[in-house]
């Protein structure tokens, strides 16, 4: 979280029914289409990327209705728990948490089963670091000739990994502010397509608070129909000038870059990467497989006050995750890679050769982008 989004946020509050909120409100939505690459609109809610989660399938989804998922990992199995519990008939392909879903299996499943009435896809898999193609699962959907709609979870690539929206015709791309955006929590969008407008005249699942209708209405204006988290809105902006300012196709290459470099450290200490498809490595983090992960992870934090990404679900223990994704420059990765190092050796796990050394001389051949 860079400084200038701090500093951006500690501003005074003004009031969200003002003349001035207008401009703020007018400005952050263009930005959030800019970055949403989509010329439809985007819902700005005050939440977590739970709630943006549960917002896109009440607003498109009726009880009963059947949707296609992957267990890609930890968050995908959060998602279909939701969808569950909402009502809603989940078509559950398992996963060894590995890979990303299967534009494949998309297809055939869509082929087999006309009655899918969405596929939930978890863009980019904080707890695995893989990055699920979802292009190629558009090309899928279309090439069964189905029309379901696209439900892509972008909390941890937005901003971070390239992603269209309008491009990929997603329906509904579901993101939040703590990640790629630089920000606190608090945030969550939703940027829905057309057809996902349509579904939502529709839709029959219960809502209220997550209807995208008042607040699409309130918007055109540049107010929020309730109180706005106005000093999120700020850092928004404030974060929303930051890769503006870099370009969102060089802020993607410099995230790509730093994976190359963390996995050339992995490799050279002689571990491997949990993501298991070389299409597939997430730009945003990197999972790590190793025996005594938490042992590792607790030495980092008490000695050198690092705090890596735990195993989550059916991962904890057996992973340690590295993120490189938001403000993040050579030499903050590089003193990542010292700090995991460190902790590889003092924990005792015999390391291959210097992973530090690996990635920094990655740093040096890889150019970077201006
Ligand atoms: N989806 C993904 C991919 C996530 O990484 C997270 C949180 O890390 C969530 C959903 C849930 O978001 P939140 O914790 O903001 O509710």
């Amino acid at each position: 979280m860079p400084d200038r989004v701090l500093r951006a946020i500690d501003a005074p509050t003004i009031d969200h029914r003002g003349p001035d909120f207008a401009a703020l409100g007018h400005e952050v939505l263009a930005g959030m289409s800019e970055i949403f690459r989509t010329g439809g609109p985007v819902v700005i809610y005050p939440s977590s990327g739970t709630g943006a989660w549960e917002a896109a399938l009440v607003n498109t989804l009726s009880p009963g209705d059947r949707v296609l998922a992957f267990e890609t990992g930890h968050f995908a199995t959060l998602w279909r728990a939701m969808a569950e519990r909402l009502g809603l008939e989940v078509d559950w392909v398992e996963g060894d948490w590995r890979r990303g879903a299967d534009p494949d299996r998309v297809a055939a499943v869509l082929r087999s089963d006309p009655s899918i009435s969405a596929v939930m896809v978890v863009h980019n898999e904080t707890s695995t670091g893989v990055t699920s193609r979802v292009a190629e699962i558009r090309e899928a959907i279309d090439a069964a000739g189905s029309d379901a709609l696209l439900l892509v979870d972008t909390i941890s690539s937005l901003g971070s990994i390239d992603y269209r929206h309008d491009e990929w015709a997603v329906d509904v791309t579901v993101g939040c502010s703590q990640k790629g955006l630089m920000l606190p929590a608090g945030l969550g969008f939703n940027a829905v397509s057309e057809n996902a407008l349509a579904a939502s005249e529709r839709a029959r699942l219960p809502r209220s608070y997550w209807d995208w209708g008042p607040t699409i209405e309130a918007n055109r204006a540049g107010y929020w129909p309730y109180t706005s988290a106005t000093n999120l809105l700020y850092g928004l902006r404030e974060a929303i000038a930051m890769l503006r300012e870099e370009g969102l196709e060089n802020v993607f290459a410099r995230h790509q870059r730093h994976a190359a470099a963390t996995r050339a450290a992995v490799e050279a200490w002689g571990l491997e990467v949990l993501c298991a498809d070389e299409r597939e490595h997430s730009a945003a983090l990197t999972a790590v497989m190793v025996e005594n992960a938490d042992e590792i992870r607790k030495l980092i934090l008490e000695r050198f006050d690092m705090s890596l990404g735990a195993g989550l679900g059916r991962l904890a223990g057996r992973v340690f995750r590295i993120g490189h994704l938001g403000d993040f420059n050579d030499l903050m990765l590089a003193g990542t890679l010292c700090g995991v190092e460190m902790g590889l050796r003092l924990t005792g796990v015999p390391v291959a050769g210097s992973g530090v050394e690996a990635a920094l001389s990655l740093l040096e051949r890889e150019p970077v982008a201006v």
